[in-house]
């Protein structure tokens, strides 16, 4: 993989055994007025290849989470490591360095650029890593026939249905082949049928060695990952882990 000039210098070994992404007593506070407090203390681990559902009501801080283990936010107290690196270490720069080489975010609305093609926004996932055009748009029609879209290559957002659409955000997401693919209600917008779709091609990616976590509030949907956290009020609910009976 090309590693882009801004990589960061505190990485840690890209092994194997790191985890994707670790989060200990992380807290969240939102400044207000008046403050919330959207995450109260969450410690987790993300293994590399696992796949995690999040679940948890609307408002238990669930999107806070994801936008922190994709390194979009960072917390008011406690720790979180990317691949192994602290991003507290971390200037600007080495962190956007690392969210483009380790992670993959795909939201409810699909935040696609309505004015490029398929292609184009595909490519676009690979801006920030010095890499030519050429090489940008051959990975990009690579990555949109492995999500099934190489007939979609020159429609624009509008020219898709919800389920094409997702589809591309996926295939941005993915292009830059990362560590941890952190997914916010992706099929939130979409018919059951798109949904079941969107929720295979996460499962198939997983198989293929990314970590995956799943941000639901849909029971069912979450039924498909191997593990499920639940969050209320910001805090980790205690459950059963996946595997006892
Ligand atoms: P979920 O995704 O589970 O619905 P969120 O993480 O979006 O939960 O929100 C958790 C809590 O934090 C909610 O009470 C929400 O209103 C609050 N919150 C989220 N983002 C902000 C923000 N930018 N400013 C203030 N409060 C916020
Ligand atoms: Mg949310």
């Amino acid at each position: 993989m090309t590693s882009p000039s801004s990589a960061p210098a505190a990485a840690a070994p890209a092994t194997g055994s790191v985890p994707a992404a670790e989060l200990a007593g992380v807290w969240r506070t939102y400044p207000g007025p008046p403050p919330v407090t959207a995450l109260a203390g969450v410690t987790l681990s993300i293994a590399p290849a696992e796949f995690v559902a999040i679940t948890g009501p609307s408002g238990s801080g669930k999107t806070t989470l994801g936008h922190i283990l994709a390194g979009l936010e960072v917390p008011t107290s406690g720790t979180v490591r990317i691949g192994g690196t602290d991003v507290a270490l971390l200037n600007d720069g080495q962190l956007a360095g690392l969210r483009a080489t380790q992670i993959g975010v795909i939201f409810q609305r699909f935040y696609l650029d309505a004015s490029l093609t398929a292609l184009g926004n595909v490519a676009m996932g690979l801006l920030y890593q010095g890499i030519t055009v050429h090489r940008r748009l051959d990975r990009a029609r690579e990555t949109l026939q492995r999500v099934g879209l190489g007939h979609r290559l020159g429609h624009r957002p509008a020219e898709l249905s919800g389920g094409e659409q997702q589809r591309v955000a996926i295939a941005r997401a993915i292009i830059s082949q990362p560590r941890l693919l952190v997914a916010d209600e992706p099929t939130g917008n979409l018919d059951s049928a798109s949904g079941q779709l969107i929720t295979r091609l996460l499962l198939d990616l997983n198989h293929d060695g990314t970590a995956v976590v799943l941000i639901t509030h849909d029971q069912r949907l979450a039924d498909a990952a191997a593990r499920q956290i639940g969050l209320r009020d910001g805090r980790i609910t205690p459950g059963p882990e996946a595997g006892t009976p």
